[in-house]
Protein backbone atom coordinates (compact mmCIF):
# COMPACT_ATOMS: atom_id res chain seq x y z
CA UNK A 1 0.00 0.00 0.00
CA UNK A 2 1.34 3.54 -0.61
CA UNK A 3 1.79 5.58 2.03
CA UNK A 4 1.73 9.17 1.79
CA UNK A 5 0.50 12.38 4.04
CA UNK A 6 -3.45 13.50 3.86
CA UNK A 7 -3.72 15.39 0.46
CA UNK A 8 -6.27 17.30 1.96
CA UNK A 9 -5.36 20.75 0.91
CA UNK A 10 -7.22 24.22 1.06
CA UNK A 11 -8.41 24.77 -2.77
CA UNK A 12 -6.70 27.95 -2.89
CA UNK A 13 -3.31 26.34 -2.53
CA UNK A 14 -3.82 23.59 -4.81
CA UNK A 15 -1.79 24.24 -7.57
CA UNK A 16 -1.31 21.80 -10.59
CA UNK A 17 2.53 21.74 -10.61
CA UNK A 18 5.26 19.35 -9.53
CA UNK A 19 6.90 20.47 -6.57
CA UNK A 20 10.90 21.29 -6.95
CA UNK A 21 11.72 17.28 -6.94
CA UNK A 22 9.47 16.95 -9.72
CA UNK A 23 7.16 15.08 -7.69
CA UNK A 24 3.26 15.83 -7.95
CA UNK A 25 0.60 15.59 -4.89
CA UNK A 26 -1.98 13.37 -5.39
CA UNK A 27 -5.20 13.85 -6.75
CA UNK A 28 -7.55 15.64 -5.03
CA UNK A 29 -10.40 13.93 -3.71
CA UNK A 30 -8.07 10.53 -2.90
CA UNK A 31 -8.73 9.11 0.19
CA UNK A 32 -7.91 6.50 2.40
CA UNK A 33 -9.82 4.14 1.98
CA UNK A 34 -9.20 0.96 0.04
CA UNK A 35 -11.10 -0.06 -2.91
CA UNK A 36 -11.28 -3.78 -2.22
CA UNK A 37 -13.24 -5.04 -4.99
CA UNK A 38 -9.93 -4.04 -7.35
CA UNK A 39 -7.31 -5.24 -4.38
CA UNK A 40 -9.24 -8.65 -3.77
CA UNK A 41 -8.77 -9.96 -7.76
CA UNK A 42 -5.42 -8.01 -7.69
CA UNK A 43 -4.17 -10.44 -4.73
CA UNK A 44 -5.52 -13.47 -5.94
CA UNK A 45 -4.44 -13.14 -9.47
CA UNK A 46 -1.20 -11.95 -8.29
CA UNK A 47 -1.53 -15.06 -5.53
CA UNK A 48 -1.87 -17.51 -8.26
CA UNK A 49 1.92 -16.69 -10.43
CA UNK A 50 3.71 -19.67 -8.66
CA UNK A 51 1.49 -21.75 -10.10
CA UNK A 52 2.80 -21.09 -13.10
CA UNK A 53 6.18 -22.93 -11.91
CA UNK A 54 4.32 -26.39 -11.02
CA UNK A 55 4.63 -29.24 -13.91
CA UNK A 56 0.76 -30.06 -13.76
CA UNK A 57 -0.63 -26.94 -14.82
CA UNK A 58 1.53 -26.81 -17.73
CA UNK A 59 0.27 -27.28 -21.66
CA UNK A 60 1.45 -26.04 -25.00
CA UNK A 61 -2.15 -25.36 -25.95
CA UNK A 62 -2.39 -22.92 -22.50
CA UNK A 63 0.57 -21.38 -23.05
CA UNK A 64 -0.36 -20.60 -26.92
CA UNK A 65 -3.59 -19.48 -25.79
CA UNK A 66 -2.36 -16.74 -23.67
CA UNK A 67 -1.04 -14.49 -26.70
CA UNK A 68 -3.70 -15.51 -28.74
CA UNK A 69 -6.09 -14.22 -25.70
CA UNK A 70 -4.26 -10.94 -25.19
CA UNK A 71 -4.60 -10.65 -28.96
CA UNK A 72 -8.51 -10.39 -29.22
CA UNK A 73 -9.11 -9.24 -25.91
CA UNK A 74 -6.68 -6.89 -25.35
CA UNK A 75 -4.68 -5.76 -28.66
CA UNK A 76 -8.41 -5.23 -29.98
CA UNK A 77 -10.85 -5.17 -27.26
CA UNK A 78 -8.49 -2.58 -25.46
CA UNK A 79 -5.96 -1.17 -27.34
CA UNK A 80 -8.20 -0.87 -30.88
CA UNK A 81 -11.69 -0.02 -29.30
CA UNK A 82 -12.03 0.87 -25.89
CA UNK A 83 -8.96 3.19 -26.31
CA UNK A 84 -8.39 4.73 -29.88
CA UNK A 85 -12.41 3.90 -31.37
CA UNK A 86 -14.80 5.13 -28.26
CA UNK A 87 -12.18 7.13 -26.31
CA UNK A 88 -10.69 9.09 -28.95
CA UNK A 89 -12.73 8.73 -31.99
CA UNK A 90 -10.08 7.83 -33.89
CA UNK A 91 -11.79 5.48 -36.23
CA UNK A 92 -15.58 4.63 -37.07
CA UNK A 93 -17.04 0.88 -36.36
CA UNK A 94 -20.56 -0.65 -37.59
CA UNK A 95 -22.32 -0.61 -33.89
CA UNK A 96 -22.37 -4.63 -33.74
CA UNK A 97 -18.76 -4.81 -34.44
CA UNK A 98 -17.87 -2.43 -31.91
CA UNK A 99 -19.92 -3.79 -29.33
CA UNK A 100 -18.35 -7.33 -30.19
CA UNK A 101 -14.81 -6.11 -29.13
CA UNK A 102 -16.35 -4.84 -26.35
CA UNK A 103 -16.98 -7.69 -25.07
CA UNK A 104 -13.13 -8.43 -25.68
CA UNK A 105 -12.31 -5.95 -23.77
CA UNK A 106 -14.66 -7.01 -20.63
CA UNK A 107 -12.52 -9.98 -21.21
CA UNK A 108 -9.44 -8.23 -19.06
CA UNK A 109 -11.40 -7.13 -16.44
CA UNK A 110 -10.53 -3.79 -16.69
CA UNK A 111 -13.69 -1.82 -16.17
CA UNK A 112 -16.11 -1.01 -17.91
CA UNK A 113 -16.19 0.65 -21.60
CA UNK A 114 -17.76 4.08 -19.68
CA UNK A 115 -15.40 4.18 -16.83
CA UNK A 116 -12.50 3.61 -18.87
CA UNK A 117 -12.83 5.69 -21.42
CA UNK A 118 -13.51 8.87 -18.47
CA UNK A 119 -10.78 7.81 -16.84
CA UNK A 120 -8.46 8.14 -19.70
CA UNK A 121 -10.20 11.39 -21.31
CA UNK A 122 -9.53 12.96 -17.61
CA UNK A 123 -5.66 11.79 -18.22
CA UNK A 124 -5.27 13.64 -21.35
CA UNK A 125 -6.83 16.62 -20.16
CA UNK A 126 -4.62 16.80 -16.78
CA UNK A 127 -1.86 14.88 -17.95
CA UNK A 128 0.80 14.92 -15.30
CA UNK A 129 -0.84 17.69 -13.55
CA UNK A 130 -2.44 16.96 -10.24
CA UNK A 131 -5.85 15.71 -11.61
CA UNK A 132 -3.95 12.96 -13.21
CA UNK A 133 -5.79 10.28 -12.15
CA UNK A 134 -2.83 7.91 -12.63
CA UNK A 135 0.64 10.26 -13.15
CA UNK A 136 3.59 7.80 -12.03
CA UNK A 137 4.85 11.34 -10.87
CA UNK A 138 2.73 11.15 -8.22
CA UNK A 139 4.73 7.92 -7.18
CA UNK A 140 6.01 5.02 -9.89
CA UNK A 141 3.74 2.73 -7.70
CA UNK A 142 0.62 5.04 -7.71
CA UNK A 143 0.99 5.54 -11.95
CA UNK A 144 1.09 1.51 -12.41
CA UNK A 145 -1.29 0.50 -9.67
CA UNK A 146 -1.49 2.17 -6.43
CA UNK A 147 -4.32 4.66 -8.40
CA UNK A 148 -6.81 1.39 -8.79
CA UNK A 149 -6.98 0.16 -5.48
CA UNK A 150 -7.16 3.68 -3.37
CA UNK A 151 -10.55 5.73 -3.38
CA UNK A 152 -10.58 9.11 -5.56
CA UNK A 153 -14.07 10.66 -5.03
CA UNK A 154 -13.50 12.52 -7.90
CA UNK A 155 -14.06 9.75 -10.45
CA UNK A 156 -16.98 7.83 -8.17
CA UNK A 157 -19.87 10.25 -8.88
CA UNK A 158 -22.19 10.53 -11.43
CA UNK A 159 -21.02 14.00 -12.62
CA UNK A 160 -17.92 12.57 -13.66
CA UNK A 161 -19.95 10.23 -15.86
CA UNK A 162 -21.53 12.77 -17.58
CA UNK A 163 -18.43 15.55 -17.85
CA UNK A 164 -16.45 12.67 -19.63
CA UNK A 165 -18.45 9.90 -21.39
CA UNK A 166 -21.52 10.97 -21.77
CA UNK A 167 -21.35 9.50 -25.79
CA UNK A 168 -20.59 6.23 -24.08
CA UNK A 169 -23.50 6.07 -21.77
CA UNK A 170 -25.98 7.21 -24.48
CA UNK A 171 -25.44 3.62 -25.75
CA UNK A 172 -27.77 1.38 -24.31
CA UNK A 173 -25.24 -1.79 -24.52
CA UNK A 174 -22.83 -0.02 -22.59
CA UNK A 175 -25.32 1.84 -20.23
CA UNK A 176 -26.57 -1.79 -19.33
CA UNK A 177 -23.44 -2.85 -18.72
CA UNK A 178 -22.40 -0.03 -16.65
CA UNK A 179 -25.80 0.11 -14.47
CA UNK A 180 -25.52 -3.76 -13.43
CA UNK A 181 -21.93 -4.28 -13.40
CA UNK A 182 -22.32 -6.76 -16.44
CA UNK A 183 -18.81 -6.87 -16.75
CA UNK A 184 -18.43 -8.88 -14.34
CA UNK A 185 -20.22 -11.70 -15.44
CA UNK A 186 -19.12 -11.56 -18.51
CA UNK A 187 -15.78 -11.84 -17.36
CA UNK A 188 -16.34 -14.71 -15.41
CA UNK A 189 -18.40 -16.37 -18.53
CA UNK A 190 -15.23 -16.13 -20.84
CA UNK A 191 -13.20 -17.85 -17.77
CA UNK A 192 -15.97 -20.75 -17.43
CA UNK A 193 -16.19 -21.05 -21.56
CA UNK A 194 -12.40 -21.14 -22.02
CA UNK A 195 -11.85 -23.55 -18.76
CA UNK A 196 -14.68 -25.77 -20.28
CA UNK A 197 -13.22 -26.02 -23.83
CA UNK A 198 -10.15 -27.31 -22.24
CA UNK A 199 -11.36 -29.62 -20.41
CA UNK A 200 -13.33 -31.41 -23.43
CA UNK A 201 -10.67 -31.22 -25.43
CA UNK A 202 -8.81 -32.84 -22.67
CA UNK A 203 -11.12 -35.49 -21.96
CA UNK A 204 -11.50 -36.18 -25.55
CA UNK A 205 -7.48 -35.74 -26.69
CA UNK A 206 -6.78 -38.07 -23.69
CA UNK A 207 -9.95 -40.21 -23.12
CA UNK A 208 -9.45 -39.76 -19.75
CA UNK A 209 -11.68 -37.18 -17.72
CA UNK A 210 -8.95 -36.93 -15.26
CA UNK A 211 -6.99 -35.75 -18.65
CA UNK A 212 -10.02 -32.80 -18.86
CA UNK A 213 -9.37 -31.78 -15.69
CA UNK A 214 -5.81 -31.45 -15.77
CA UNK A 215 -6.30 -29.24 -19.28
CA UNK A 216 -9.17 -27.11 -18.43
CA UNK A 217 -6.83 -26.34 -15.45
CA UNK A 218 -3.37 -25.54 -17.87
CA UNK A 219 -6.24 -23.37 -19.64
CA UNK A 220 -7.75 -21.55 -16.50
CA UNK A 221 -4.33 -20.71 -15.81
CA UNK A 222 -2.54 -19.83 -18.79
CA UNK A 223 -5.13 -18.20 -20.54
CA UNK A 224 -7.82 -16.97 -18.02
CA UNK A 225 -5.61 -16.07 -15.04
CA UNK A 226 -1.94 -15.51 -16.28
CA UNK A 227 -3.22 -13.67 -19.65
CA UNK A 228 -5.06 -11.23 -17.38
CA UNK A 229 -2.41 -10.23 -15.54
CA UNK A 230 0.14 -9.99 -18.71
CA UNK A 231 -2.73 -7.63 -20.08
CA UNK A 232 -3.35 -5.60 -16.81
CA UNK A 233 0.56 -4.76 -16.64
CA UNK A 234 0.90 -4.27 -20.21
CA UNK A 235 -1.86 -1.40 -20.13
CA UNK A 236 -0.45 -0.29 -16.72
CA UNK A 237 2.81 0.28 -18.10
CA UNK A 238 1.57 2.73 -20.05
CA UNK A 239 0.34 5.05 -17.65
CA UNK A 240 3.48 4.39 -15.81
CA UNK A 241 6.33 3.48 -17.85
CA UNK A 242 5.26 6.22 -20.67
CA UNK A 243 5.48 8.28 -18.41
CA UNK A 244 8.62 8.52 -17.04
CA UNK A 245 11.43 6.57 -18.98
CA UNK A 246 11.82 6.25 -23.23
CA UNK A 247 12.60 9.32 -26.10
CA UNK A 248 10.12 11.78 -27.25
CA UNK A 249 9.08 12.58 -30.51
CA UNK A 250 7.34 15.75 -29.93
CA UNK A 251 7.30 18.27 -27.11
CA UNK A 252 3.89 17.72 -25.16
CA UNK A 253 3.26 19.93 -22.64
CA UNK A 254 3.16 16.54 -20.15
CA UNK A 255 5.62 13.77 -19.83
CA UNK A 256 4.82 11.24 -21.63
CA UNK A 257 7.22 9.05 -23.64
CA UNK A 258 7.54 6.60 -26.34
CA UNK A 259 9.01 3.02 -25.09
CA UNK A 260 9.45 0.01 -27.57
CA UNK A 261 9.04 -2.65 -24.86
CA UNK A 262 5.34 -1.35 -23.96
CA UNK A 263 4.59 -0.82 -27.23
CA UNK A 264 4.98 -4.57 -28.30
CA UNK A 265 2.86 -5.91 -25.14
CA UNK A 266 0.36 -3.43 -26.29
CA UNK A 267 0.37 -3.47 -29.88
CA UNK A 268 1.72 0.02 -30.13
CA UNK A 269 -0.18 2.21 -27.35
CA UNK A 270 3.42 2.23 -26.24
CA UNK A 271 4.16 4.89 -28.31
CA UNK A 272 2.65 7.07 -26.06
CA UNK A 273 4.08 10.66 -26.63
CA UNK A 274 3.16 10.38 -30.21
CA UNK A 275 -0.30 9.85 -28.89
CA UNK A 276 -0.44 12.32 -26.31
CA UNK A 277 0.60 15.00 -29.32
CA UNK A 278 -2.05 13.88 -31.69
CA UNK A 279 -4.50 11.65 -29.32
CA UNK A 280 -7.31 11.42 -32.23
CA UNK A 281 -4.73 9.73 -34.74
CA UNK A 282 -6.21 6.07 -35.23
CA UNK A 283 -2.03 5.42 -35.73
CA UNK A 284 -0.02 5.78 -33.00
CA UNK A 285 3.26 4.61 -34.50
CA UNK A 286 4.73 8.11 -36.86
CA UNK A 287 8.00 6.82 -37.52
CA UNK A 288 8.01 4.00 -40.34
CA UNK A 289 10.25 1.82 -37.31
CA UNK A 290 7.64 2.52 -34.92
CA UNK A 291 5.72 -0.84 -34.86
CA UNK A 292 2.05 -0.42 -34.34
CA UNK A 293 -0.02 -3.99 -35.01
CA UNK A 294 -3.51 -2.16 -33.84
CA UNK A 295 -2.95 0.70 -36.79
CA UNK A 296 -2.23 -2.26 -39.22
CA UNK A 297 -5.50 -4.51 -37.82
CA UNK A 298 -7.01 -1.23 -38.12
CA UNK A 299 -6.18 -1.19 -41.79
CA UNK A 300 -7.16 -4.43 -42.11
CA UNK A 301 -10.61 -3.57 -41.10
CA UNK A 302 -11.13 -0.73 -43.26
CA UNK A 303 -9.75 -2.36 -46.15
CA UNK A 304 -12.62 -4.94 -45.58
CA UNK A 305 -15.28 -1.61 -45.47
CA UNK A 306 -15.71 -2.33 -41.40
CA UNK A 307 -13.72 0.54 -39.96
CA UNK A 308 -14.58 4.35 -41.79
CA UNK A 309 -13.38 7.86 -40.87
CA UNK A 310 -9.81 6.44 -40.04
CA UNK A 311 -8.31 9.72 -38.74
CA UNK A 312 -4.47 9.52 -38.88
CA UNK A 313 -1.33 11.74 -38.26
CA UNK A 314 1.80 10.56 -39.87
CA UNK A 315 5.57 12.36 -38.65
CA UNK A 316 6.89 14.33 -41.59
CA UNK A 317 9.97 12.63 -43.24
CA UNK A 318 12.52 15.29 -42.18
CA UNK A 319 11.85 14.03 -38.29
ZN1 LIG B 1 -0.68 9.26 -21.02
ZN1 LIG C 1 -5.43 8.12 -25.16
Amino acid sequence: MPTRQNPQVDASSAAPEKSVDGQLPYPDGVGHRVIWSYTIPFILFHAAIPLAFIPWFFSWSGLLLLPIAHFFFDWIGIGLCYHRTLTHRGLLLPKWLERIFVVFGLCNLMDSPARWVAIHRKHHQHADEQPDPHSPHVTLWWGHMGWLIQENQSMSNIDFYHKYAPDVLRDPFYFVIEKYKLWIFVYLAQAVILTTIGFLFGWWWTGQYSGGIQLGASWLLWGVVLRTLFSWHATFAVNSITHMWGYRNYETRDDSTNHWLVAMLTGGEGWHNNHHAYPVSAAHGHRWWELDPTYWNIQILKFFGLAKEVKVHEMDDEH
